[in-house]
C-alpha cells in the first residue's frame, strides 16, 4: 500500500513537471517561467531529460500559429553552452541571443525587447558561464584585433572594477567573480539603454534575472534580480 502510494506520488510529480515542460507560454507566470527553466536545467544534470516539445506537431504547430517563447535567454556564443539543451526545452521555447561574453549593445537589446513586446516573453536570463574565454581574455589582458576590442569593450569596466577591489587574488578566483560582474553588467548595460524593458519590469511584466552555467556540472547557478533593480529601473534615457 505505501509502495503503491509512494509510487502514486511519483508519478503524479513526474506529470506536474511534463505539464510545466509543456505549458503554453502564455499560461505562465515570470515565475512559473523561472521554474520551468529551473527544472529544466535540474533534468538536463541528472541526466533525465524528457525533451519536450520536440517532435513534428510542434513543429508544425508553431509554424502555422508563430512564436511564443516563454523565454528570452542573453547567453554566450560558447559551442558548451547550448541554451535549449542545458535547459531541456524544445521549438518555439527559447527566444535565444547569443554573443561571446554575453554582452549587450543595440542589437541585443533591440533582439531582447522584441522578444518581450511582441512575442511575449516575459521572463530574460543574462546567463554567464564559467571558463569563458571572452571573459578570460580580457582578465588575462590578451591582445585582440580585427572586431573583437569592439565585442569585449563593455567587458572591460566589469573586469576593472573587480581586478582592483581584489587585489592579489589568484587568476581563476578572480575570473569567476569577473564572470558574474559581467553578467550584472549586462544587465545594467540594457536597462541603461531600454526604456522599454524598464517599463515592462517596473509593470511586473517581465522579469530580468542573472544566472551563471557551470561548463563542467552542467548546473545553473540562480543569482536572481541586480542587486541594484530599483536605481537602474529609475534611470532616464536610452533607445525610445
Ligand atoms: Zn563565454
Amino acid at each position: 500500500m505505501k509502495r503503491l502510494l509512494v509510487l502514486s506520488l511519483s508519478l503524479l510529480a513526474l506529470c506536474a513537471a511534463a505539464a510545466l515542460a509543456s505549458a503554453p507560454a502564455s499560461l505562465l507566470t515570470p515565475d512559473l517561467a523561472l521554474e520551468r527553466l529551473q527544472r529544466g536545467n535540474e533534468r538536463f544534470v541528472s541526466g533525465k531529460m524528457i525533451h519536450p516539445n520536440q517532435d513534428a506537431f510542434r513543429r508544425t504547430t508553431t509554424a502555422k500559429e508563430g512564436q511564443k517563447p516563454f523565454a528570452t535567454i542573453l547567453g554566450c556564443a560558447d559551442s558548451r553552452v547550448p541554451l535549449e539543451v542545458v535547459f531541456d526545452t524544445g521549438v518555439g521555447d527559447l527566444f535565444v541571443v547569443r554573443v561571446a561574453g554575453n554582452v549587450t549593445y543595440f542589437d541585443q537589446a533591440g533582439t531582447i525587447e522584441y522578444g518581450a513586446e511582441h512575442l511575449g516573453a516575459n521572463l530574460l536570463v543574462v546567463l554567464g558561464h564559467t571558463r569563458c574565454g571572452a571573459v578570460t581574455a580580457v582578465v588575462k589582458g590578451d591582445h585582440v584585433e580585427g572586431n573583437i576590442p569592439a565585442l569585449v569593450a563593455n567587458i572591460v569596466p566589469p573586469v576593472e572594477k573587480v581586478k582592483s577591489e581584489n587585489p592579489g587574488m589568484d587568476a581563476a578566483a578572480l575570473t569567476n567573480k569577473a564572470i558574474e560582474a559581467n553578467t550584472w553588467q549586462s544587465i545594467e548595460d540594457l536597462y541603461k539603454q531600454s526604456p522599454i524593458m524598464r517599463e515592462m519590469v517596473k509593470a511586473g511584466k517581465v522579469k530580468v534575472v542573472g544566472a551563471i552555467y557551470d561548463v563542467d556540472s552542467g548546473k545553473v547557478n540562480w543569482l536572481g534580480e541586480h542587486p541594484k533593480q530599483q536605481e537602474l529601473l529609475a534611470l532616464t534615457g536610452g533607445a525610445k
